[in-house]
């Protein structure tokens, strides 16, 4: 099974063209939205998601038309969406137990046993009596992920959902959601390229609406390799730097900035081979080096 996006448009009232003829295609596995805040990503997630409506284009999950069949895509679907409220003095296992029931799990027994190892598998079983309202943020996403999972979906759409989590809690998010890509499509929405590099087997990067690149990250990665050249300067020098080269991107390091150029061969004195990352990938390609923006004028990354 896999979602496929064709030609999907989608202008607000105001003007903003926030989606432009997008097209992706998305298999089984964790897929990866990477973009700016802006980009879509949202407007492009509850549009799958059947919440709005898109001006143009056409949506397949398997043979389900997800603009047209609505029901059949909820039915199917697990949404967490990006900001989500919790009835702060009721148990995980209460609340739990109530979305099973209004997603048709009505038998007690079944639902004891499916809200039992939804809680297990979103490691919350230890806290389940816990109130929602004591939960630290990654416990209550894990708390969401455990109700987008009722009802088995083969859709699961998480809009970025690491924002605002401590280190190890992320990491502990990003495996749950890497185990579900084993048997689902999954789609992530964030604007953190570690999200992606580190559990994506695809992804795509979008922009103003645009999908500017769809590759599998690895491949993208080795792509870059020999075109990334790495300078580090003081501040003052980086007008002219940017001048004369195509700047990706600057990092303060110890008060030095780190400039990472793109150029097919060597730039110059003071430059030295990069081995590239997923955010060489990423700033190349928002910088219009690499894919669909390529050739166009420069944005600043
Ligand atoms: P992202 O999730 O990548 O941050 P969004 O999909 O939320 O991006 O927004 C894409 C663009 O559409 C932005 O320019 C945003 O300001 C605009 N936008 C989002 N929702 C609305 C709306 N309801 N009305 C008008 N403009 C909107």
């Amino acid at each position: 099974m896999q979602l496929t996006i064709e030609h999907l448009s989608k202008t607000y009232p105001n003007g903003t063209h926030a989606l432009q003829d997008v097209s992706l295609t998305i298999p089984q596995g964790m897929f990866g939205l990477l973009g700016p805040n802006g980009a879509g990503k949202s407007t492009l997630m509850r549009t799958l998601a059947t919440l709005q409506e898109a001006d143009s284009g056409d949506v397949r999950l398997g043979d389900i038309d997800v603009l047209r069949q609505k029901d059949e895509v909820r039915r199917t679907l697990g949404y967490l969406p990006q900001e989500f409220g919790v009835y702060p003095k009721v148990s995980a296992e209460d609340l739990l137990d109530h979305f099973a029931v209004l997603k048709g799990i009505t038998g007690r027994r079944e639902r004891k046993e499916v809200v039992k190892a939804l809680l297990e598998q979103t490691n919350l079983y230890e806290a389940r009596k816990k109130k929602l309202g004591g939960f630290s943020g990654g416990m209550r996403q894990r708390f969401g992920i455990a109700v987008a999972l009722l009802g088995n979906p083969r859709l699961i759409i998480v809009d970025e959902p690491t924002a605002g989590l401590d280190p190890a809690e992320r990491v502990r998010f990003l495996n749950l959601l890497s185990e579900l890509g084993e048997s689902s499509v999954v789609l992530l929405s964030t604007h953190i390229v570690e999200d992606v590099s580190e559990l994506c087997t695809r992804m795509a990067i979008i922009d103003r609406g645009e999908i500017l690149l769809e590759a599998e990250p690895l491949g993208a990665i080795e792509e870059m390799r020999g075109r990334i050249w790495r300078s580090v300067i003081d501040k003052s020098a980086l007008p002219a730097v940017e001048r004369e080269h195509a700047v990706i991107s600057t990092r303060l390091l110890a008060g030095r900035t780190v400039v990472h150029v793109h150029a097919d061969a060597a730039p110059g004195p003071g430059f030295e081979p990069a081995e590239p990352d997923l955010e060489d990938v990423y700033f190349s390609a928002m910088a219009g080096r690499i894919g669909r923006r390529r050739g166009e004028p420069e944005v600043a990354a």
